[in-house]
């Protein structure tokens, strides 16, 4: 099977940037935000046991999942949550063993904001972590969207401790810099990816 690389990071630190460098060179990744999205498209089997189990109410016009009324329902009921979760979590995991199994790059990269925090590391051969310090992820995070720093802020809280991260993961990139750093450090990991998939 092709060498599976996880690439994580709290929000903000540039997994994104540092994906779409590596995707350049030819790498595939699996993006676990995607995933997530498509397994709830209108008529998936999630998406029906949804409109079953909530009514009309959690559908848009559209077909699209109403989100925030999802969301209201699951902060409100933990029974709510655990039944969506149920749902949802073993389609996912599912749907990223099939595309991680279909890739046909050297090595294929599973991008996920939440990689240890929902186990997707057991997935991989090995973690990336793309690591800044808070105030540059909120800094950074809140100039992209226009979210209030406290916002930010909160997310963070939500994610598994930077230095929980960084002792979890095998291997760090450190964008703190330049982009053009990211890079150098990226191209040093690629190679570095690049022959322990051709020894396997
Ligand atoms: P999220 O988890 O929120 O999706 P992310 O980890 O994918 O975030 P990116 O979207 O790649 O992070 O980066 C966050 C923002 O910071 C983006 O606007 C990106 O262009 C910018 N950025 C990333 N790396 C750098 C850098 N080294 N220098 C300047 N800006 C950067």
């Amino acid at each position: 099977m092709t060498l599976r690389i996880g690439l994580t990071g709290g929000i903000g630190s540039g997994k994104t940037a540092a994906s779409d460098y590596l995707a350049g060179k030819g790498i595939e990744v699996v993006d676990s935000d995607l995933i997530a999205r498509e397994i709830v498209q209108p008529e998936q089997p999630a998406w029906l046991a949804i409109r079953e189990h909530f009514g009309a109410e959690a559908i848009l016009e559209s077909g699209e999942l109403n989100r925030p009324w999802l969301r209201k329902k699951v902060f409100e009921s933990p029974e709510e949550k655990t039944w969506l979760e149920q749902q949802t979590h073993p389609r996912i995991r599912a749907l990223t063993i099939t595309r991680l199994e279909q890739a046909q790059s050297r090595y294929v990269i599973l991008a996920s904001p939440l990689l240890f925090e929902s186990s997707q590391h057991q997935l991989v051969d090995r973690v990336l972590a793309i690591d800044v310090p808070e105030e540059l992820q909120i800094l950074r995070a809140s100039q992209r969207d226009q979210n209030p720093a406290d916002q930010i802020r909160n997310i963070i809280r939500a994610q598994i401790p930077r230095t929980e991260r960084l002792d979890k993961a095998d291997d760090v990139a450190d964008n703190s810099g330049t982009l053009s750093e990211l890079h150098t450090q990226l191209d040093r990991f690629h190679t570095r990816y690049l022959s322990l998939a051709s020894a396997t």
